[in-house]
């Protein structure tokens, strides 16, 4: 049962030193290099007067690399703050300032724009590349250091920024490694990892989704196979190389599935797909399920603030029947308890919709510098999450969306996933967000905004018939707007918010 990745880097290392820990672009470091490269890393912060609870970044792709220098920071205490790479350079200076780090470690093709962003910050700091790492690194780690204790943070992660500003979510050993005690894995099989899995690490690491995976292979002492960033053909070839384990976000997800050589893939290395971190299609998940039919299928939910998971939906209850648990997503993993909870944080009676509450280990300890946003959403030791769900009997959640999202229409409730999900299969539509904008008669009314698949026309009526015959009539759109591309943030996540801006504008 590890509480720090110090101990859980000294386990692998002597009981699997040959054991691959990362692999990208067939460079291989196994456990005992991985043990020796993070105590020389954490010379090379030492040199640089990096100290026990200071802040380092890192702009720039997945590169084992970047992951080196997370978990030599890890090991003595040092928060890494991994900055996503396709924010803007006023962006990117704001968590540098935000965060006071004193050095930016970067990718070599973000050289310019870290050197930039060091200059506009006030405590200018030290820019390291990846080329100048590898030349600066010392043959042999030259000091001892302070192991950093299960308390202590070692990662901060900004949440994706669907709903407002990111939050750089404060995260300590114990909340990462948390539920990943070997007792409580050993329940469920797809918690368990062989010695010979490997896990594909192709989401950004600036998000739980990227560097919470790899959390996951180091704890288990299996291979992060590592690419540089999504693309639907490197997932598709990392497959058939022999990758047994992934986690993929639902845009990413249609991506590889709809890809001419999805085709001709073979698929049966894959275990474990997960999916998650937003709303997943009912048609696309079949759609997926028919394209992979030996993998298991894994809904996963969670968020930055719970550092990933803490619920799962597992493979038997993805039924191509059309089985109502397909929509669900899951039950709380081990070592964590869920609640549905009303405002005055009631439980309310199981099959009704209320705000999801977290009870986990894994829970973050702080938003950095927001202690108002902190005080709100941990209360009385529960992480309260903004979600919309209820819980059946058996104690499977149903996400139904932000609450930030509801629209009320005419005094009734309407969450936007449910609504796209029935129109997502309408044949001439890729993809659909759903808002509420201003309506005299409603309050709100429901509009869809849909992007065409190529070459294919879109009918407003057509659309609204469509919803019509799936949803309520109270919960389909009564207008639809074509739009050429979906606004999405680094995560890939539908930015609904800027959809409803040139409605509200003007209003509250
Ligand atoms: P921000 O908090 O800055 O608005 P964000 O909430 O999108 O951004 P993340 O921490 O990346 O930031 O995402 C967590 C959220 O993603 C959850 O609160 C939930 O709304 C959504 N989500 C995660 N998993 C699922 C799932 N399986 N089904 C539906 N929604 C999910
Ligand atoms: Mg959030």
């Amino acid at each position: 049962n590890f509480t720090t990745f110090d101990e859980v880097i000294d386990f692998w290392a002597k009981e699997r030193p040959d054991g691959p820990a990362f692999e990208q672009d067939g460079r291989i470091t196994s456990y005992s290099q991985l043990d020796d490269i993070t105590r020389r890393i954490i010379t090379l912060l030492q040199q640089r007067g990096v100290a026990q609870g200071d802040r380092i970044n890192w702009l720039g792709k997945n590169r084992d690399i970047y992951f080196m220098i997370y978990l030599a920071a890890a090991r003595c205490g040092i928060v890494m703050v991994p900055i996503g790479w396709r924010l803007a350079p006023a962006e990117i200076a704001y968590i540098v300032e935000d965060t006071g780090s004193s050095l930016i470690f970067a990718d070599d093709e973000f050289s310019d724009v870290a050197r930039d962003v060091a200059d506009r910050v006030a405590a200018k700091p030290e820019v390291l590349t990846v080329s100048q790492v590898e030349k600066l690194l010392p043959d042999q780690a030259l000091a001892d250091y302070q192991p950093a204790g299960e308390h202590d943070p070692v990662l901060q992660l900004y949440t994706s920024g669907t709903t407002g500003n990111p939050k750089g979510a404060v995260l300590t050993n114990g909340n990462l490694l948390g539920l990943r005690n070997p007792a409580l894995e050993a329940e469920l099989p797809w918690q368990y990892y062989d010695a010979d899995d490997c896990m594909l690490v192709a989401m950004p690491c600036a998000h739980i989704g990227g560097t919470g995976l790899v959390n996951i292979s180091i704890a288990s002492g299996i291979r992060a196979l590592v690419q540089a960033e999504f693309t639907p053909v490197g997932v598709l070839e990392a497959i058939e190389n022999g990758a047994t384990h992934m986690f993929i976000v639902p845009a990413a997800l249609q991506m590889v599935v709809q890809h001419p050589q999805a085709r001709d893939t073979d698929f049966s290395n894959l275990k474990y797909l997960m999916y998650g971190a937003a709303p997943m299609p009912l048609e696309l998940l079949k759609e997926a399920v028919r394209t992979m039919p030996n993998a298991g299928f894994l809904q996963a939910y969670g968020m930055t603030e719970t550092s990933g998971t803490i619920s799962l939906l597992p493979p038997d209850d993805h039924d191509l029947e059309g089985n109502e648990r397909m929509r669900s997503a899951g039950k709380a993993v081990p070592g964590v308890e869920i609640r549905v909870v009303d405002p005055d944080d009631n439980e309310v009676p199981r099959g009704e919709i209320g705000e999801v509450a977290i009870k986990s280990p894994s829970n973050l300890i702080e938003y950095w510098h927001l202690p108002d946003a902190t005080a709100e959403a941990l209360r009385g030791g529960w992480m309260h999450t903004g979600d919309a769900a209820y819980m059946d009997d058996d104690g499977y959640i149903y996400i139904q969306d932000r609450i930030k999202d509801m629209i009320i229409s005419g005094g009734e409730n309407v969450y936007p996933a449910e609504v796209e999900s029935a129109i997502y299969g309408h044949p001439a539509i890729a993809e659909v967000a759903v808002i509420g904008v201003p309506s005299e008669r409603w309050g709100e009314e429901v509009k869809a905004c849909v992007v065409a698949k190529p070459g294919m026309e879109i009918e407003e009526g057509d659309v609204i018939a469509y919803a019509r015959e799936r949803v309520a009539a109270f919960k389909a759109p009564k207008s639809v707007d074509v739009i050429p591309e979906m606004p999405r943030n680094p995560s890939g996540k539908i930015l609904r918010r800027e959809l409803r801006k040139p409605y509200w504008e003007g209003r509250d």
